[in-house]
């Protein structure tokens, strides 16, 4: 069993930054040069301890976030190793929410990505005080003065730089930092020894010269520090610290430190900047939730002695441990067989043995406080974005907002034994992956995923058959047209057998008519006089919802008309139920025929985020999608465009934006209205629809 630490020794961080910028090296590194673990974990031999996963392994890239702990100068350090990977992204966000301090990780040969802008947004809506790395000092064209300049282009003067390299590409072997104006050389040796030098000449001038805009930028956020500097050009060690570790936490100065994680060069000094600068949880603000028994605001202060509270930032299933529950206390202590309640749920759990993670390996402590990450393997209906709080001390805190699935493929087992296994097997995926979505679709009765790319819905197919056994096949979905009506029309539907035993006689006048986009259908009784008696009246209606599922153009439903039963006949022994809904089917075939049916297709909203580069080639795209802009503005090199692209369209452009981005380019998508479809595409659908409808008869 492990000592608990109290949230004045607790500090929260999170790794985060574009895929390949070697977060999970950095985590390896800081768990072996605190002797957490005695091997130094690599991602290109699958032996990181936050990379665990078979998927991950194999695919060499993070996709869950996975949480390790170091212990360094008597704290505990929580370090959430999360993926940069588009697809992923929603991983790094929840992460984020269980966090007091971000390190954005930097590739020095490629400075900002597509993802740090994302990653960096997240920290924005979080107000997460945040530190860059620039990491791959010892790569080709690693270049510390370029991928500082870009991250200052994108996020500002705020960005300023604490350490320096010594030497780049293979002769990257040393950091001057220049807070304690002391310099560092490694050993190449991967060990993280290091001895501490002068600093080398040649660079004292440019040394001194960052250490004082950085003394500036302290000065600047406080006036007593200002009068201090004026006076001196120079501020007491104490109070440049201090002012220092208060511009970060205000978000004022984005501190900039250098590493080759590879190498396992400069990760001390990433520790020190954690026990230095990182929040304790009781710095924090109290934090605001609502009580949902009363709908008051309410809030927690990070401290054991108010009531507990947390958040759940991760689920995972574990093939031993079951179901583990991963979460951030942000208020009061915690014991093991404790009953708590689920605000988010609303329903009572019961908490088991209380564990800290290492990656996979668990182990237990006799009780949490407050700030700190734990998990739970007993929590039964708890999901990822809940809150848990005391059962008497009800709280619930706002839910993270994560992507929306862009993509949709339709699963089909490869055996049909496998049928039932799916679904089950699904629910459990989605307990741990809070962006992917399933269903079946009511119209065309495809068992459809949803995700937030191919490579997301790939690594969830590759799920169920490792985890589950279930192989299936991947189709494009079928695109969910409907039909209407463009005119109006006045019918007779009449249904007549009177030759020997019992007839039947239904007979019914029926005018059809449009209605605007989105209302569905209605349905009216204008008989008057008692042509049609009331008791049939029912089967009338009946008759048409049952034949608009099938609609006359190409059997896709039909919506947006009204049909208003005017007048008709009956018979007072053939008549019946049946006869009545005949009638009235056959009413809506021919008068659907006579008023101007088509076809319609969803149309998606959709949101392409591109470098302003690459604007014309994606414009130009659109345009060949049928796509419609709706707006378009730029800010940090990147242009956001506002489009309206019917669905049809859309099937393959996740590879087509990649294609015409260099992978830089990403968008999200949500279901805007329907449409009607230009004639000259909707020939061609109903050609298709109709072929098939005849070959499903004939194998009937
Ligand atoms: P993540 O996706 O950000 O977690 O990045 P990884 O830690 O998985 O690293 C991606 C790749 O970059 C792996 O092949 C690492 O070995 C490599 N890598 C990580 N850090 C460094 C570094 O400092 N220098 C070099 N040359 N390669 C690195």
């Amino acid at each position: 069993m492990m000592k608990a630490y109290t949230a004045d020794s607790i500090r929260n961080i999170a790794l985060i930054g574009h895929g390949g910028s070697g977060k999970t090296t950095i985590a390896s590194c800081l768990l072996f040069d605190t002797n957490m673990v005695n091997r130094l974990g690599s991602v290109d031999s699958g032996t990181t301890i936050t990379d665990f996963n078979e998927d991950e392994i194999e695919r060499k890239i993070s996709i869950n976030a996975a949480t390790c702990y170091v212990e360094y100068k008597k704290l505990k350090i929580n370090i959430l190793d999360t993926p940069g990977y588009g697809n992923f992204i929603s991983e790094a966000k929840l992460a984020l929410a269980a966090v007091d301090m971000a390190y954005i990780i930097i590739n020095a040969a490629a400075g900002v990505e597509v993802q740090t802008d994302k990653v960096w947004k997240f920290c924005q809506e979080f107000q997460l005080p945040r530190i860059f790395i620039i990491n791959k000092m010892d790569r080709d064209n690693a270049d510390f003065d370029k991928s500082l300049q870009s991250l200052q282009k994108s996020y500002g003067r705020s960005v300023v730089p604490i350490h320096l390299p010594i030497g780049k590409e293979t002769d990257f072997k040393g950091i001057i930092d220049t807070i304690n104006m002391k310099a560092y050389l490694y050993k190449d040796d991967q060990s993280g020894n290091f001895s501490t030098v002068d600093i080398p000449a040649e660079l004292k001038e440019h040394t001194i010269k960052m250490r004082k805009s950085l003394i500036e930028a302290v000065a600047e956020m406080d006036e007593e520090l200002m009068e201090a500097y004026l006076e001196t050009e120079d501020l007491p060690q104490d109070k440049f610290l201090q002012g220092l570790k208060k511009a970060i936490h205000s978000l004022n100065i984005y501190p900039v430190l250098v590493s080759s994680a590879l190498k396992n060069m400069g990760m001390q000094l990433i520790l020190d900047s954690i026990a230095q600068f990182a929040p304790s949880p009781t710095e924090l603000k109290p934090k605001k939730g609502i009580n949902p028994d009363t709908n008051k605001e309410e809030e927690r202060q990070p401290l054991d002695s108010d009531p507990f509270s947390a958040f759940v930032f991760k689920t995972i299933s574990d093939p031993y441990m079951g179901k583990i529950t991963f979460f951030r206390i942000y208020s009061g202590s915690l014991s093991p067989d404790k009953q708590i309640f689920n605000a988010t749920r609303n329903t009572p759990e019961k908490i088991g043995a209380i564990y800290v993670m290492q990656g996979k390996n668990s182990t237990t402590i006799p009780e949490a406080h407050s700030g700190d990450i734990v998990a739970d393997v007993k929590l039964k209906d708890t999901r990822t974005n809940d809150t848990l709080c005391a059962t008497d001390a009800k709280i619930l805190y706002p839910q993270v907002q994560l992507q929306k699935p862009i993509v949709s493929f339709a699963i089909e087992p490869k055996s049909r034994a496998d049928e039932e296994k799916i679904t089950t097997a699904l629910q459990k995926i989605s307990e741990e992956d809070p962006v992917l979505h399933f269903e079946r679709d009511p119209q065309t009765k495809e068992l459809l995923i949803s995700g937030a790319g191919q490579l997301h819905i790939e690594v969830v197919i590759g799920r169920l058959k490792n985890r589950f056994g279930v192989d299936v096949i991947l189709h494009p979905p079928k695109i969910p047209y409907k039909e209407t009506i463009k005119g109006t029309s006045e019918v007779q539907g009449k249904y007549k057998k009177q030759s020997g035993g019992r007839g039947q006689y239904g007979d019914c006048w029926i005018k059809f008519e449009p209605l605007p986009r989105g209302s569905d259908f209605q349905f009216e009784d204008k008989i008057f006089g008692g042509a049609i008696p009331k008791n049939y009246i029912p089967s009338v209606e009946k008759g048409i919802q049952e034949a608009r599922q099938k609609g006359v153009l190409a059997g896709y439903p039909t919506v947006d008309f009204k049909a208003t039963l005017f007048d008709g006949s009956y018979h007072t022994v053939d008549s019946s139920d049946l006869a009545f809904k005949i009638a009235a089917s056959m009413a809506f075939k021919k008068g659907i025929q006579q008023a101007k049916p088509i076809l319609l297709e969803p149309i998606m909203n959709v949101e392409i985020y591109a470098p302003d580069e690459c604007t014309g080639d994606v414009l130009g795209d659109l345009n060949s999608r049928r796509g419609r802009v709706l707006g378009m503005n730029s800010s940090a090199g990147t242009t956001i465009i506002n489009a309206q692209v019917p669905l049809a369209e859309l099937i393959n452009y996740a590879p087509a934006l990649t294609s015409i981005t260099g992978g830089r380019g990403y968008y999200e998508m949500a279901f805007s209205h329907y449409d009607e479809v230009p004639t000259h595409i909707s020939q061609k659908i109903i050609q298709e629809a109709q072929a098939r409808l005849k070959e499903e008869e004939e194998q009937e």
